[in-house]
């Protein structure tokens, strides 16, 4: 058994200057997590005098969605987030988008290859199914059985002359890994555990393990800070570090928010999408102080601070985070993304503004021009008196809407199955394009597989959105109350249904 201990920084009378990252994969909206995680990244960096670097994880194409990076520029800069380098500010160390960086990263893989680190394997899906198959009914658990490690020179050439197509795997040795957690000490992990990571894919694109090491790398990032989720990575990324000759950096694993009920934070139990808790009028200042609540990097109250309940000590700037926060007094046990605690944190935020500011913060979130001219525009040739505005367009400035069940469920179905196709309906319009077009597109296609018809499907989502049988038009008012509150609300519903059911 070889013992590969790695991790403590390189001790060099001059220590290199601070530098972090973090690197967002553009796959939807914002997450709360990114934005967890970068205020940890940020306060780190503005305490030691170092750099904040943004890089965009953008090689997996499949789940790549074009909206995406600038939602989270934007997001962040809500925040009052900024970086140092990054794909819309440039840098020293770019490009920052990893698409940009294929070349790079073939490059370095050649490295790899040559000194054996790894190899080139050229089973196609159909053989790695197979071999997953006869695992599983040998009651093995499935993994890569290592089979082309061991390929003869000819062999190789055979396939490559064949134009057969190939991904490049980590050969990960016998034995087991030992890195530093920062916050939870060594971690050991056998490699018995450890698949041999695809690097590089057929299509050339690295692996999120190749391009996440040599970024990190190449960028000089001293210190790793990201969610407690990488952890099962970061023996791969430590045997990449190795296998390149490189001293690795620190590792940071952030405890994962959670739900109220301890499972790990997820949009079914909790709005995630930082988008959501623009529009619906949060204050930036409160989102961000109640994440740097989380995990206990701020000093306690103590027990004089607190009044009436709330603890005046929670309440702080982004400013006195960097001035109090520390990183190393994280606690493991994952903190609760309390929906309640933020609600009563925007509530002191918005007590505090004065009644001109807080007009102000009125006229720019849930009553900004632009969505009151977007909401008139879908009412104009339906109302008698403009007093009827307020009337037609109530849903879309309210919070909730619960309808009873005579309105969501249509005559000749059962409660059961319309909740079942209301699930359908969200599991669709979760992952399609937020246009009209798109939206009927995908819904007439379900009404058609599961039998249901265009009035019953079409009532059902208006009943969830607006709370009524009688709204302006369903699609494009979904439109403009935007994805991540429909979104939301049709969740809400979801959440709200199965609670009263199991009353
Ligand atoms: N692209 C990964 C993500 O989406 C980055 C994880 C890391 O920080 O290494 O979070």
């Amino acid at each position: 058994m070889t013992e590969n201990s790695a991790n403590t920084p390189p001790q060099t009378p001059t220590q290199p200057p601070i530098r972090v990252r973090i690197a967002p994969s553009p796959t939807g909206d914002p997450h709360v997590g990114t934005a967890y995680i970068g205020l940890i990244n940020f306060i780190y960096a503005r305490q030691r005098g170092g750099q904040f670097v943004l890089r965009i994880e953008d090689t997996d194409r499949a789940r790549f969605v074009a909206t995406s990076e600038q939602m989270i520029f934007d997001a962040l800069h809500w925040l009052g987030l900024t970086w140092d380098e990054g794909p819309d500010v440039g840098g020293p160390y770019g490009p920052y988008r990893q698409s940009e960086r294929t070349a790079i990263y073939r490059e370095y893989v050649e490295i790899l290859l040559k000194n054996g680190t790894a190899y080139r394997a050229f089973e196609d899906a159909e053989e790695l199914e197979a071999l997953r198959q006869r695992q599983i009914a040998a009651k093995l658990p499935p993994r890569y059985d290592g089979a082309h490690r061991s390929l003869t020179q000819q062999q190789i050439d055979a396939y490559r002359a064949e134009g057969r197509p190939y991904v490049i795997r980590l050969k990960v040795p016998e034995g087991s890994t030992t890195f530093r957690d920062e916050l939870r000490g060594d971690i050991t992990f056998e490699h018995s555990n450890v698949d041999d990571q695809v690097l590089m894919k057929s299509d050339g694109f690295p692996t999120y393990h190749l391009a996440n090491v040599v970024d990190d790398y190449l960028m000089r990032i001293t210190d790793v800070i990201r969610a407690e989720e990488w952890i099962s990575s970061t023996p791969k990324h430590v045997l990449l570090y190795q296998a390149f000759g490189w001293p690795t950096p620190r590792f940071w694993h952030m405890p994962l928010l959670r739900n109220l009920d301890k499972s790990k934070i997820s949009k079914r139990k909790n709005p995630v999408s930082l988008v959501y808790y623009r529009e619906t009028g949060f204050l930036p200042q409160a989102v961000i102080n109640f994440l740097g609540l989380m995990g206990g990097g701020m000093p306690s109250p103590t027990p004089v601070e607190v009044v009436n309940g709330a603890k005046e000590s929670e309440i702080f700037s982004l400013d006195e985070m960097v001035q109090k926060f520390e990183v190393p007094n994280i606690r493991l046990g994952g903190p609760v993304f309390d929906l309640t605690k933020l609600k009563w944190l925007n509530s002191e935020y918005l007590r505090a503004l004065t009644p001109d500011a807080f007009f102000t913060a009125l006229r720019s979130t849930v009553l900004s021009d632009d969505y009151l001219r977007n909401i008139s525009t879908l009412i104009q040739t339906r109302v008698e008196t403009l007093g009827q505005f307020g009337d037609l367009t109530a849903f879309l400035l309210k919070d909730n809407i619960l309808p009873p069940p005579e309105v969501w469920v249509p005559k000749k179905r059962t409660p059961e199955e319309t909740l079942l196709f209301a699930a359908d309906q969200l599991a669709l319009l979760e992952t399609t394009e937020w246009t009209h077009e798109a939206m009927e597109l995908v819904l007439k296609q379900l009404g058609e597989e599961k039998s249901w018809s265009v009035k019953e499907n079409f009532m059902l989502l208006r009943a969830i959105v607006s709370g009524s049988t009688m709204s302006p038009p369903l699609l494009e008012s979904m439109v403009v109350f935007g994805k991540a509150r429909t979104l939301d609300r049709l969740r809400r519903f979801q959440d709200t249904q199965k609670k009263l059911a199991h009353k």
